[in-house]
C-alpha cells in the first residue's frame, strides 16, 4: 500500500543539496539463515546510498514476496514485518531516484511474473536508453503475442523496464533471459535479482557502479553494492562481479556468464564521496585514497594555518591527510547533526531559515581566533561552503582557507548520481578565483583530476571522470538529458 503523505522531504534547506547517490543493492542465498534479517542489516550498511525508499523480496522456493515502502530502512521494516518474510533467498534495495519520481510505485525490488515463475530485481545505477527500452518492451510483447505479465503498476523507472523485458522471455531460464536482455541496456547497472530458487547479479560492461560477492561461513552467498554490507552480515569478500558478467548463486555454487566484453570505466566519484570509507574499489581502499588526496592537496595548496578541520563525515580522511602532510594540527571544528538531513518531517519556515545550522554546528572554543583550513569533499552549488565559511567566521575564525578533495564538478552525471542541474553547478560557469570570492574564503584549492586519479590507483582509461572532464564513456542520447522524469514525459500516466 502506498505510504506517501505528501509531506516527505529531504531538502531541509532548498539551497543545500549535495550529490545524491543512486541506490544500494543487497542479495543473499542462505538456507540456514534468516535471510530477510540479513538483508535488513545489509541495507542498513548501505543506507547512505539511498534514503527515499527501501524494500526486500524473499523466496521460500515456491513464491516470492515483496515488501517495500517509502522511508529509511529502519522506518520501513520492523521485527514483525521481518519475521513474516521467511525463505532461503532474498534481495534488498534502498533508493535515491534518478529515473522516475520518488513514489511508492517506483520503490524496489521490482517484480514480474515470468513464465511459470517470477522475478524480483533491484538496481543501482541509471540507464541512458530508457526511451528505446520502452519501445523494445512493446515490440517484444507483440512478438511473443502475449499481454504483459502482471507486475508493478504505475512504475516509471528504468529498473521496471529491465524487469518487464526479462518477463518477455517466459520460455527461457532467468539466466538465459538476462543474457538476452542485458546487451540491450545502456548506461550504469549493478543489479541483484532472483527467481524462486537462485540469486543472480549482473553489472554493465563499464562496471560504473560497484558490486561485490561474498561467502557466508555456514554456506551461502551474498552480493552487495559495497564490502561494508558483507562485513555487517559476517560474509567474506570473494571478488567483484566483473563488468559485463552475470553470476548465478545457489546450492550449485557460483556460475558465471559473460554478456559483453569488459570495458571498465568505474565511477571516480565513488572514491570522492559516494562509497563508505571502508569500501574497496578495484582493490583500492577508499579511505586510503581519500587520505592520499589530502596529502596531495597539502603539497599543491600549502598555507600557513593553525588548524585543519574536515566538513564531516566524507571529508574527514582528506583532512587527516592534509594535516599529516602539512604538519598543521588536525581538529574537529564542525559537529554534524547526522540524522537531521534524513528526517521525513517538513521543517517549519523558522527552521528552514536556519538552513545549514540544522546540519552543522561550529565548536566555538576550538575555532575562535584560529586560521583554519576547512577540507570538503566537493563543491556542487557552493551554497553549503558559503554558509560554512560564514558560520566559521561568526564563530571567531580569523581566516578560512578551503581545500576541496575533488576537481570542480562541471558536467552532470547520467549514470546514477543526481547533482544539481547543469545551470546550478557553480564550477560550470565560474573560475576558481570567482568561486573563492563567491563562498567568501581567504583561499581555495581543488585537487587536480590527474592527482585524484593517481590517488585512486586506477588507471585513467579504466575510470569514468565525466562530471569533471565532460568525457562520457557511454553515449548520452538527448532523451537521457530529459532528466529523472523522462519516463513520465514519454509515457504520462503509465
Ligand atoms: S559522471 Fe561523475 S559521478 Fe557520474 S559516473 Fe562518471 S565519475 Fe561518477
Amino acid at each position: 500500500m502506498p505510504g506517501g503523505d505528501g509531506l516527505l522531504s529531504f531538502d531541509l534547506h532548498p539551497d543545500d543539496k549535495g550529490p545524491k547517490d543512486a541506490c544500494g543493492v543487497f542479495g543473499v542465498w542462505a538456507p540456514r539463515e534468516e535471510v530477510a534479517k540479513l538483508t535488513y542489516f545489509g541495507l542498513y550498511a548501505l543506507q547512505h546510498r539511498g534514503q527515499e525508499s527501501a524494500g526486500i523480496a524473499v523466496s521460500n522456493g515456491r513464491q516470492i514476496l515483496v515488501y517495500k515502502d517509502m522511508g529509511l530502512v529502519s522506518q520501513v521494516f520492523d521485527e514483525t514485518i521481518l519475521e513474516s518474510l521467511t525463505g532461503h533467498l532474498a534481495i534488498g534495495h534502498c533508493r535515491y531516484s534518478t529515473t522516475g519520481a520518488s513514489v511508492w510505485e517506483n520503490a524496489q525490488p521490482t517484480f514480474r511474473s515470468i513464465g511459470s515463475g517470477s522475478v524480483a530485481l533491484g538496481h543501482n545505477g541509471n540507464l541512458t536508453n530508457s526511451g528505446d527500452l520502452l519501445e523494445l518492451v512493446a515490440k517484444r510483447s507483440a512478438e511473443i503475442d502475449r499481454a504483459e505479465s502482471p507486475g508493478d503498476k504505475g512504475a516509471t523507472n528504468d529498473t521496471d523496464l529491465i524487469t518487464r523485458l526479462l518477463a518477455t522471455y517466459p520460455d527461457l531460464s532467468l539466466l538465459d533471459a538476462a543474457a538476452e536482455v542485458f546487451p540491450e541496456l545502456r548506461g550504469a547497472f549493478s543489479l541483484v535479482f532472483m527467481d524462486e530458487n537462485t540469486l543472480y547479479a549482473g553489472r554493465d560492461p563499464q562496471g560504473i557502479r560497484p558490486l561485490v560477492i561474498g561467502e557466508l561461513a555456514d554456506g551461502g552467498w551474498v552480493v552487495a553494492s559495497e564490502k561494508a554490507a558483507l562485513d555487517i552480515v559476517g560474509a567474506t569478500f570473494l571478488r567483484d562481479v566483473a563488468p559485463g558478467e552475470i553470476v548465478a548463486l545457489d546450492g550449485d555454487g557460483i556460475r558465471s556468464r559473460r554478456f559483453a566484453v569488459e570495458r571498465q570505466k568505474g565511477c571516480l566519484f565513488e572514491f570522492v564521496y559516494l562509497s563508505r570509507p571502508d569500501a574497496r574499489i578495484s582493490g583500492r581502499s577508499v579511505h586510503e585514497s581519500r587520505v592520499e588526496v589530502g596529502r596531495r592537496l597539502a603539497r599543491d595548496f600549502p598555507v600557513e594555518a593553525d588548524l585543519v578541520i574536515p566538513v564531516p563525515e566524507s571529508a574527514t580522511p582528506a583532512a587527516i591527510g592534509y594535516a599529516e602532510a602539512s604538519g598543521i594540527p588536525y581538529g574537529h571544528g564542525l559537529v554534524k547533526n547526522s540524522y537531521v538531513g534524513r528526517t521525513f518531517i517538513q521543517p517549519s519556515q523558522t527552521l528552514r531559515q536556519l538552513g545549514i545550522r540544522l546540519k552543522y554546528n561550529p565548536l566555538r572554543e576550538v575555532i575562535e581566533g584560529k586560521r583554519l583550513v576547512m577540507v570538503d569533499d566537493s563543491i556542487v552549488r557552493g551554497n553549503t561552503q558559503r554558509a560554512l565559511v560564514r558560520m566559521l567566521r561568526d564563530a571567531g575564525a580569523s581566516e578560512v582557507h578551503v581545500r576541496i578533495a575533488s576537481p570542480p564538478v562541471k558536467w552532470p552525471c547520467f549514470y546514477g548520481i543526481d547533482f544539481a542541474s547543469p545551470s546550478e553547478l557553480i564550477a560550470a560557469e565560474q573560475s576558481v578565483e570567482e568561486i573563492c570570492a563567491s563562498i567568501g574564503a581567504d583561499s581555495l584549492g581543488f585537487i587536480s583530476l590527474e592527482e585524484l586519479t593517481e590517488a585512486s590507483e586506477v588507471p585513467a582509461d579504466r575510470l569514468c571522470r565525466a562530471c569533471f572532464d565532460g568525457s562520457y564513456p557511454v553515449e548520452v542520447p538527448d532523451s537521457a538529458r530529459l532528466g529523472k522524469y523522462q519516463l513520465e514525459v514519454v509515457a504520462p500516466g503509465r
